[in-house]
């Protein structure tokens, strides 16, 4: 039985590949009875009809399932935070870093913007590089003309499903087009050139790029931690959650309770103070958040 992934989804038929051609699909009744969704992103057996027709039989288990944008078993998340202009912010990294530790997706960093620092901001952005290598991350630290380093990411598309992230501006399409020069995406218009027509349609397309998929989505365009709770955000911060199993108390949320191995970590410079201080925003705001019903 052939099997491939669905990339597109429209009035009813599911876009199918298989690697090679592309099948419009249909989905059997069975899914419609079971209450199941085939979803962008899913690999399936589908049989084939007429040359480009088929439908879909089975669905294989899904490695994740994103609500915002809708889309399953995406492979990789790539973190696009600019040095400079906007600044760097280690707040909305760590956010998405929580997030796509929550939704099981792997993540690799990429600094851009590169070329904009001074000899002493690049200190500081040197010291985020190692730091988030040290606590397990793959970071990148170029610009559009660093084309050793753009060939390095661009060995990370190969096959896989990505999600690019990151706030506007950061230089999505530029990095896109100086790691595959065939996609002359538009840029200086970075929310519209990746989220192409967010606002007319909900379906989410595939571009191809160096090889692999990349989501046409403005990839976690809500960053709340909407579905998460206290413990999700322990168990989603690496290194804090690495130290929390040597503090003292079960169930320590690193605050005010004694022993607690993950403030200690903090003063003796094993965990970061902005990352430290970043779980504690992440803390009050999942606290205070309202119930949803
Ligand atoms: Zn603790």
């Amino acid at each position: 039985m052939p099997k491939g992934r669905i990339i597109k989804l429209t009035g009813g038929n599911y876009y199918v590949n298989d690697g090679e051609n592309i099948y419009k699909c249909r989905g059997r009744g069975r899914f419609r009875n079971e209450n199941i969704s085939p979803k962008v992103g899913d690999i399936c057996e589908f049989q084939v009809e007429n040359v480009n027709e088929g439908y879909i039989l089975e669905l294989e288990e899904r490695r994740n399932d994103l609500v915002r944008p809708s889309i399953v078993n995406v492979d990789q998340a790539i973190i696009i935070t600019s040095c400079k202009d906007p600044d760097f912010s280690t707040n909305l990294l760590d956010r998405f870093l929580v997030l796509t530790e929550f939704n099981n997706i792997e993540s690799i960093l990429i600094f851009s913007k590169e070329d904009l620092v001074s000899d002493e901001e690049m200190c500081q952005i040197t010291d985020y590089k190692k730091y988030y290598e040290s606590i397990g991350y793959t970071v990148y630290l170029t610009s559009p003309e660093n084309n050793l380093v753009n060939d390095q990411i661009k060995s990370h598309f190969k096959d896989k499903l990505s999600v690019i992230v990151g706030q506007s501006g950061v230089g999505k399409s530029t990095l896109l087009n100086a790691i595959d020069s065939s996609l002359e995406l538009k840029t200086g218009e970075t929310s519209k050139a990746l989220g192409r027509g967010r606002h007319t349609t909900r379906h989410t397309e595939f571009i191809d790029v160096a090889g692999g998929l990349v989501a046409d989505t403005p990839g976690f365009s809500n960053l709340e931690f909407l579905d998460m709770e206290l413990v999700d955000l322990k168990h989603n911060m690496l290194e804090i959650f690495e130290f929390s199993h040597s503090c003292k108390y079960r169930g320590c949320n690193h605050l005010d309770e004694p022993k607690c191995a993950v403030k200690k970590a903090v003063e003796d410079n094993e965990i970061a103070v902005y990352r430290y201080d970043n779980y504690k925003k992440f803390y009050e705001e999942i606290k205070s958040k309202k119930p949803r019903y």
